[in-house]
């Protein structure tokens, strides 16, 4: 049987930002998920604290500076065990990760960008591609944003007017009837418009339908689709064809920037020498004195062992999959049981108000940790000395929590990375 050094579960942002770093210090680190998390969902930025107060209006313009007033309002978010020092470790080790693998990400934790959102309200966001910061809001330069009549979910008009309701920038529509080859007769998919900006005479066609609407505006934002694979290149054709820069606006998921960020991050951890298994389960987890000893992952015909010296759990909340809610109101951890700060009255687990800025209780309710990172026995003990939970699972990481999913995710998995190392 092989044995690891690391066991990570988990493929999402928490996981797979873990899983590069230990593998890239010499670790031998097996990556196993069931699927590929939360990254194809989100907008592909890292958001690390875009409203404080959590019900403000007004967006942060500088994270690290709010962190502190974030933290007496909230003080049983992640951010709390973790600390400044490991945000700071995990927004360096992302850049350098992404960048080195040609993905382009720009920001610190001093700013925010603000861009538009496929509603065209304002996303305040720390680290955000290339392709999406051009679109930055403060500069106040005017936009043309460009949809097609085929695709449903990126409404121009709609991104437009509120951009101008709001007297951001001067915004102005351009709907245009280009056909999307290969797509689906139903619905046109995201990947399927990024496939087609991939090719050369799509790109043409576009350029012929936008070009002349397009003078008079200093930048043009399409839907973020604009290549998977080959995103650059896309980008670069585009503003050399049409003169003037081109950007990317969030649209609604599957998220084709999450794509690129998964995409990456997979590269750099296989070239890390890291193993990946997507598309298995780990069904349950041994811990005996103090110590995991093994997990199981299934397979067609039996529960296959693996063993580590270490184990981290990043199998994200209720939406990653890592804990499930019961009809009795309980709330299970699915790999080792372990204990749930939970509200077992089900009538306690939403708010009356659906979009509230604190989000909801149920997506609050998870594991918790000590400063290691370690799981807690249900009292302040660690239940094993080698297990640490990173990302979603943990107790108080609802995102919508003054917008702080992807900060919670890099800044536990560099805690725990220097745990380990
Ligand atoms: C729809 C949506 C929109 C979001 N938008 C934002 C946003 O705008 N801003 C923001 O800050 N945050 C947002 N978030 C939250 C943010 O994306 C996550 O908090 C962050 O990416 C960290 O996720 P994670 O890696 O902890 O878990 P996830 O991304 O959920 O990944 C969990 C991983 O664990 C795997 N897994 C689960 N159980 C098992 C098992 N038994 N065996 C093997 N693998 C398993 C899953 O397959 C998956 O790979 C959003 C989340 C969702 C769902």
């Amino acid at each position: 049987m092989t044995h690891y050094d690391v066991v990570v579960i988990g493929a999402g942002l928490a996981g797979l930002t873990t899983a590069c770093q230990l593998a890239q210090s010499n670790q031998r680190v097996l990556l196993v998920a069931t699927g590929i998390g939360a990254l194809v969902l989100a907008s592909g930025c890292v958001d690390v604290l875009g409203f404080q107060p959590a019900d403000s209006t007004e967006p942060v313009k500088n994270p690290a500076g709010k962190l502190n007033d974030f933290l007496v309002e909230q003080p049983d978010h992640p951010y709390q065990v973790v600390g400044q020092a490991n945000l700071e470790a995990g927004v360096q080790a992302f850049l350098k990760l992404v960048n080195q693998n040609g993905l382009e990400y720009q920001g610190d934790l001093t700013r925010n960008w603000l861009l538009p959102s496929a509603a065209g309200a304002i996303h305040p966001t720390c680290l955000a591609p290339a392709s999406l910061a051009k679109g930055e809001l403060s500069t106040g330069e005017s936009m043309l944003i460009v949809g097609f009549s085929q695709m449903r979910d990126f409404y121009p008009a709609l991104i437009s007017q509120n951009l101008n309701e709001q007297d951001l920038v001067k915004a102005e529509p351009c709907l245009i009837d280009v056909t999307i080859p290969k797509a689906g007769k139903v619905d046109v998919m995201p990947l399927e418009v990024a496939g087609a900006f991939e090719m050369a005479d799509f790109r043409r066609q576009v350029v012929s339908a936008v070009k002349s609407k397009s003078k008079g505006y200093s930048r043009v934002g399409f839907p973020a689709m604009l290549g998977l694979y080959h995103h650059r290149e896309v980008v670069a054709d585009l503003e050399k064809q049409l003169d003037k820069p081109v950007f990317e606006i969030s649209a609604l998921p599957p998220s084709v920037p999450g794509r690129r960020l998964y995409e990456g991050l997979k590269q750099a951890f296989l070239q890390a020498g890291g193993r990946l298994i997507i598309g298995g389960k780990v069904a349950d987890g041994t811990i005996e004195a103090g110590r995991v000893s093994q997990i199981r992952l299934e397979t067609v015909n039996r529960l296959k062992p693996i063993q580590a010296n270490n184990y981290v759990l990043a199998t994200g909340g209720i939406f990653g999959g890592g804990l499930e809610a019961h009809q009795d109101g309980t709330i299970t951890e699915q790999i080792f049981g372990l204990p749930i700060t939970e509200e077992t009255n089900r009538h306690k687990w939403f708010n009356k108000n659906f979009l509230s800025p604190y989000g909801q209780p149920i997506f609050n309710y998870g594991v918790k940790v000590n400063q290691q990172l370690n799981p807690l026995n249900g009292s302040d003990a660690p239940l094993a000395e080698n297990l640490y939970a990173v990302g979603a699972i943990l107790a108080g990481s609802e995102w919508t929590r003054g917008r702080t999913g992807e900060g919670v995710a890099l800044a536990t998995a560099a805690a725990v990375v220097k745990q380990i190392v």
